[in-house]
């Protein structure tokens, strides 16, 4: 997939994705914490995309859904 993702879908990928880890420990411990959940928050998150290859499949289940 070429396209840019919106910060709408990052987010979503991040709260529905099995591998997402946060690159900062207390995002998780923070009250609220899963309204700051984005791929961009995400240590498999390099250079705009998603170093481990989840990011496609894991639209791809949400728009399956
Ligand atoms: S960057 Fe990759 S591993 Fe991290 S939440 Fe997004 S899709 Fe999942």
């Amino acid at each position: 997939m070429k396209n840019i993702a919106s910060s709408e879908q990052l987010m979503m990928v991040a709260v529905n994705c099995p591998g997402y880890v946060a690159t900062s420990n207390n995002f998780t411990n923070t009250v609220g914490a899963n309204n700051c959940k984005s791929c961009t928050n995400c240590s498999n998150w390099q250079n705009n995309k998603c170093t481990v290859n989840l990011f496609d499949s894991v639209l791809t289940d949400l728009d399956q859904g």
